[in-house]
């Protein structure tokens, strides 16, 4: 590409928010191996996993916890029977360390890639990135780094990882195009919890792009463009500016406590995972945690946690005395987890999962409700069960909650005694019995992406729905208006979460069922909050109305985008 001439490409946009900077073109300085290595493969490991463990140390004191995450799975990686089997294979037929590495990499790659998940398809790029980095280090090689960025830039890459991330000050890192990537990748995970622009599966752009030269890129739409004239760069920064101040304006608004346009209050409470999204949650002002999903910490490990009691007294930290609801790990389905067994399934989403996984292994599930409960005796805490279908499930969930508090009375050790259990209700066999849970719950929240999964029969991470509304479908109104009916007679709250929660469209609809209190992404907090101060509690009435009358998904959404027109201006 010629500098000053406008080139436009498209990616995937992996990160919302407009970034206009300089590239900072991360390009691996190593060469093709075939060099000597200038050490055994044994030391290369060594030190390796040395340098992870200093990446690990100094992020968890960052509370950069989720990024740590993802290097202890790596520094797992390192030692991988697998890897050092196939690496030593290669050494016996006489290649060098680096080419055998290289060559171990590569066969278990193409097995993974066999394997049709997403989540095994990450582990291969994991799989590659510590394999780089062995490769460098055998060949004392120096691996590009961004401890010393100081200038806001944009990182322009073929593949990222965490562990690229772990040296930089983040501050100064305005978006990120990569070659390579997911959706579903680490790095487009990470740049959406940490509010970085991104755009992911762009080799073109990557390409083309030159270090120190302006590069722009929309993380919503994925469009990327570099070689900028004068006058687009003028035109582009104003963009970002006006941006800028419209996210600023609405993160003031959601200062402020959620009201209707006719004063009803309701509650914006937030999703989180980790310490770093509380602190996320607090900035965003949000009610409280209603979910705190913990399988960020049985992500990426061969062993299982202990009591990870600092864990949960961490987010407390940050969240400063506010409430959170701890849901027990819903481990399974699309999210399998290295350290826990679960059997071969023909349907793993209809098979062992969250607590149908922990009651079949009832030691993790005590170990979890122990340090909840040790953490309960210093933070405002509830718990949630994931995947309730039944009364029984509900009640031996309750019984290993009383086991724990038995255990912890005995050993002397603090807990609130009176701490409130609730349930997921995102099962149809929990929807349909939710009069009976009711009694046993303190509270419910309805989980919309499992409840359209499982009442449409349709995989949620699949494509034989249309991404939008498949909550927005009539059957799945029924059910939530069901629910919520209840939940009101029965006198329990009731909140929702998952992808309808902050779907705009659907914001009117779900007031005017009944519904108070909303579970978001703490970067969702300032639109939503917004977007119910515009509405009038009458109106949204009518609209649910309407809604839950019309016989297809496809005359909801119409009915709501032709509502949303007439209520949001243009811009
Ligand atoms: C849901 O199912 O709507 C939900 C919030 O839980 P998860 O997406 O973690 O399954
Ligand atoms: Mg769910």
């Amino acid at each position: 590409m010629k500098g000053g001439i406008l080139v436009v490409f498209t990616g995937i946009g992996a990160s919302s928010g407009l970034a206009l900077a300089p590239a900072f073109c991360l390009t691996s300085k190593r060469g093709p191996v075939g060099r000597a290595s200038s050490r055994s493969f044994e030391e290369a490991r060594e030190q390796l996993k040395r340098q992870y463990d200093q990446s690990i140390a100094a992020l968890t004191g960052a509370g950069r916890r989720a990024e740590a995450e993802v290097l202890l799975c790596h520094r797992e990686m390192v030692s991988d029977v697998l890897l050092e089997e196939r690496v030593n294979q290669g050494l016996i037929q006489g290649l060098d360390p680096a080419a055998a590495v290289e060559k171990a990499c590569h066969i278990l790659c193409q097995m993974l890639a066999q394997v049709n998940s997403d989540y095994i398809r990450q582990r291969a790029e994991d799989l590659k990135d510590v394999c780089s980095r062995l490769i460098s280090l055998l060949c004392q090689e120096e691996l590009p780094s961004l401890a010393g960025l100081e200038r806001e830039v944009v990182l322009v890459a073929h593949q990222l990882s965490p562990a690229d991330l772990a040296t930089a000050d983040l501050a100064c890192i305005k978006g990120i195009v990569l070659a390579g990537g997911t959706l579903t990748s680490h790095i487009a995970i990470l740049a959406c919890s940490l509010g970085i622009p991104a755009v992911v599966g762009c080799p073109h752009a990557v390409e083309a792009a030159k270090s120190g030269e302006p590069l722009f890129l929309d993380g919503a739409s994925g469009k990327v463009e570099c070689g900028l004239t004068h006058r687009r760069k003028t035109e582009l920064a104003r963009l970002v500016k006006e941006e800028g101040e419209r996210v600023c304006q609405l993160a003031q608004q959601a200062l402020l406590p959620s009201v209707t346009a006719d004063g009803l209050p309701i509650r914006v409470e937030s999703s989180i995972s980790d310490s770093r999204t509380a602190q996320k949650s607090v900035e965003y002002a949000a009610d409280a945690v209603g979910l705190l999903r913990t399988e960020f910490l049985f992500h990426n490990r061969e062993s299982l946690p202990g009591e990870e009691l600092q864990y949960y007294l961490e987010i407390a930290r940050q969240l400063g005395g506010q409430r959170f609801t701890i849901r027990t790990l819903d481990i399974g389905g699309d999210k399998p987890s290295p350290c826990i067994p679960i059997p071969k399934e023909e349907n793993p989403f209809l098979g062992t999962r969250g607590i149908r996984l922990t009651l079949r292994q009832p030691e993790i599930l005590l170990c979890q409700l122990r340090a909840i409960l040790r953490a309960s005796a210093q933070a405002d805490i509830q718990v949630m069960y994931p995947m309730i279908t039944s009364l029984e499930e509900l009640q031996a969930a309750k019984q290993w909650m009383d086991t724990a508090k038995k255990q912890l009375a005995q050993e002397g050790l603090p807990f609130d005694p009176a701490i409130r259990e609730g349930i997921m209700v995102e099962v149809p066999s929990a929807a349909l019995l939710c009069d009976l849970l009711a009694p046993h719950c303190d509270f419910f929240s309805i989980g919309s992406n499992d409840l359209a999964q499982y009442l449409l029969a349709a995989d949620r991470n699949g494509e034989c729905l249309p991404q939008l509304g498949s909550y927005l479908h009539p059957a799945v109104l029924r059910v939530i208006q069901m629910v919520l009916d209840r939940a009101a007679e029965e006198g329990i709250p009731c909140s929702l979460c998952g992808e309808m929660a902050k779907d705009p469209l659907a914001t009117p609809l779900l007031l005017g069922m009944g519904l108070t209190n909303f579970v978001v992404t703490p970067a969702a907090i300032p639109a939503l909050k917004e977007g119910i101060s515009r509405l009038d509690t009458g109106a949204c009435r009518r609209i649910a109305r309407q809604a839950l009358s019309c016989s297809t998904a496809g005359e909801v959404v119409r009915l709501l985008q032709m509502e949303r027109e007439q209520t949001v201006p243009a811009r």
